[in-house]
């Protein structure tokens, strides 16, 4: 379906916990979260029901995230039912990595269309600083597994943060002898995000092309976002940048996010949209309704360098999915 202005909506960002197995310090506190109780989160059964409404308006590609999504048991299941609703043509995952290797095989047979990990550095003590958690090793584990399947579409998302151009450098090291997108996301002020201290995307252009020589803009647009691409000679794998902050993609913006507590949120920026979860007691009409009148409000574009937003989302970004 179309938004308020004409921007087709086919893409769903669905959050199915907010438990997560690392504490990143630009999304998660150590300590003093209030998890969400048991009978606060979506079941699987409402999340079924309410993706069969969305793709009967027009969503066709679905990302699952968290949280951490593989927190949760049964995500595999979960996958192959959204995989059998008519109208979806794609589901993906987003995950820190942590168990991966372990869940690869049973998400590959629910038909996992690609994967996005998310990794910041190869440094072990480093990674430990960022997530807090001393767990590199688990995660490279299931990067391996992931790139040894042909023909999987991997993706590796490391929020890029100042001065760490020797992280950049290794990260997109690994796409010369692999076929994984290496993509850069510029840290968004949201929830611990604004405490960042942020880069440009000409600054990692500048260590990247340092080290490995000139980048090639790519033409095709690959997978369902924002996301430029360029590849270097001699690699397998391409790297990307998303920099939602600096060059503003509003006006293309394909997406909503559902939360685990089934509120559809509009834009990642404005605490805007529907909450879902009271009106699951009712019809699939009233929730279409809903649905639609949350889309059709969509907000028109971010205002992230602005300092007073009103209906700025209050939530932390694990609360919301990324
Ligand atoms: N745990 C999963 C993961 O890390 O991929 C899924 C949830 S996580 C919230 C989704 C994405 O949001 C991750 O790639 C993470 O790096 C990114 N993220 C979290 N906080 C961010 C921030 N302040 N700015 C930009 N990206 C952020
Ligand atoms: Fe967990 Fe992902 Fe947030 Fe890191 S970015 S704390 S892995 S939800």
């Amino acid at each position: 379906m179309r938004d308020g202005f004409g921007r087709t909506i086919d893409y769903l960002r669905l959050s199915i916990t907010d438990r997560c197995s690392l504490r990143c310090t630009y999304c998660m506190p150590e300590d003093g979260v209030q998890w969400l109780e048991h009978n606060q989160i979506l079941r699987y059964e409402d999340i079924l029901r309410l993706l069969r409404i969305f793709a009967a308006l027009g969503v066709k590609k679905i990302k699952i995230t968290g949280g951490e999504p593989l927190v949760r048991k049964g995500v595999a299941g979960l996958i192959s039912e959204i995989k059998a609703i008519d109208g979806i043509e794609q589901v993906t995952l987003t995950t820190n990595g942590v168990a991966l290797k372990e869940q690869l095989p049973e998400l590959l047979e629910a038909g996992i269309d690609g994967i996005n990990l998310s990794l910041d550095t190869l440094d072990r003590a480093r990674f430990a600083e960022i997530t807090r958690r001393d767990a590199l090793p688990q995660v490279l584990e299931g990067l391996e597994a992931a790139w040894s399947v042909p023909g999987l579409n991997l993706k590796l998302n490391c929020v890029a943060q100042a001065g760490r151009a020797s992280d950049w450098v290794s990260l997109v090291g690994l796409a010369k002898e692999h076929d994984l997108a290496v993509r850069f996301i510029e840290p968004m002020p949201i929830g611990l995000g604004g405490g960042l201290e942020s880069c440009t995307e000409a600054d990692i252009r500048a260590a990247l092309e340092h080290a490995y020589g000139p980048l090639t803009s790519c033409d095709a647009v690959l997978g369902n976002g924002p996301a430029k691409y360029y590849s270097l000679p001699e690699f397998q794998g391409k790297i990307g940048f998303i920099s939602a902050v600096s060059h503003q993609f509003c006006d293309r913006c394909n997406r909503v996010r559902l939360t685990a507590t089934g509120y559809l949120k509009a834009c990642l920026q404005y605490d805007v949209g529907a909450d879902l979860r009271p009106l699951l007691t009712g019809s699939d009409e009233e929730l279409q309704a809903a649905i639609e009148a949350a889309i059709q409000n969509k907000p028109k574009a971010h205002r992230f360098s602005e300092k007073t937003v009103e209906n700025r989302e209050a939530h932390i970004m694990s609360q919301i999915g990324g």
